[in-house]
């Protein structure tokens, strides 16, 4: 366990510099490969959907090609959805949460939604079982003009001629024991900040917008994923990782003000996806059919609200 100050990089009390940055990626190793594990599944998905990069990360010796699937015949007339993986690369079931989706559910909506889907938004974290990009920067608080991550300012990009058409947006995560031993206190010691310990909650939760919290729509999600994986319960304080739960399963955060991907549209229902696969409870399967049922619930609820 690393507490306060005894994360391996860094002076404590002071951010982290060019030098550090540097040494901290030095430490990084290539542990799985993108292209065998999701750009070949996407490859696949060619005869069903129309798929294209949107994007090229640049990393030399180093490229990456991201991509989009998008549904067949795409009717302005109809709402769109979004679906987003992998912004954090080491959250696996995002990425293959988005693919099995695509590959097992989408066809339930055709001709009812187009789909915009994004299955692996940081390919390089991907392959480093990583959360931040080579410049040590989390994209998931990069979803901002101007992003610096190149991941974020890619899928931007590719979203901002949608962002008022999109009806729903699920961002598809997981929160991990790794969080809590490695990736917050890299976060303490980037930063030059005391690292505070946190819990990790054993279970599904969501993510809303605090801002336009739709509690119903979050709680419809829930009650999708409870039939797949156990649904987090909240800690002594009535909290879900420092956030207060405002239905079980459920909490809130100002989405844009934090540069959360679920920001990136003006879409009426968005929410991010925390799958939690340390659990002796559940299999890398139930992860990947949670987060589809996410999807599903999401889309389902958004159509059932919206007049046709
Ligand atoms: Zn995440």
């Amino acid at each position: 366990m690393l507490s306060s100050g005894t994360y391996p990089i860094g002076t404590p009390g002071q951010a982290w510099g060019d030098a550090e940055r540097a040494t901290w990626l030095a430490r990084q190793v290539r542990r799985r490969s993108y292209v065998d594990e999701v750009a070949s599944a996407i490859d696949r998905l060619r005869d069903r959907f129309d798929v294209a990069p949107y994007g090229q990360l640049d990393y030399p010796p180093e490229q990456f090609d991201v991509f989009a699937v998008r549904s067949r015949d795409w009717d302005h007339a109809l709402p769109t959805v979004l679906v987003t993986g992998g912004v954090h690369g080491y959250e696996t079931s995002g990425v293959h949460g988005a693919l099995r989706f695509l590959d097992r559910h989408a066809q339930d909506y055709a001709g009812r939604v187009n789909l915009l889907v994004a299955p692996c938004v940081s390919p390089w974290a991907y392959e480093r079982i990583h959360r931040w990009n080579p410049l040590a920067l989390d994209p998931n608080r990069s979803f901002r003009e101007d992003s610096p991550a190149a991941e974020s300012a890619a899928l931007l990009r590719l979203v901002a001629p949608l962002r008022d058409a999109v009806l729903v947006h699920v961002d598809l995560h997981e929160t991990t024991d790794s969080d809590e031993s490695e990736f917050r206190p890299a976060l303490a010691a980037r930063d030059g900040v005391p690292f505070e310990p946190g819990e990790i909650p054993d279970g599904f939760y969501v993510v809303g917008d605090s801002e336009n919290p739709q509690t119903e729509f979050q709680q419809a999600l829930i009650a999708a994923v409870a039939k797949v994986t156990h649904i987090a319960p909240a800690d002594a304080k009535g909290e879900i990782i420092g956030s207060t739960v405002v239905a079980p399963g459920v909490i809130n955060y100002p989405l844009k003000r934090l540069g959360l991907c679920a920001g990136i549209t003006n879409a009426p229902y968005t929410t991010t996806t925390e799958v939690y696969p340390d659990s002796p409870r559940a299999t890398p399967e139930q992860c990947n059919a949670a987060q589809a049922a996410a999807v599903c619930a999401a889309i389902d609820f958004a159509l059932a609200r919206t007049p046709r």
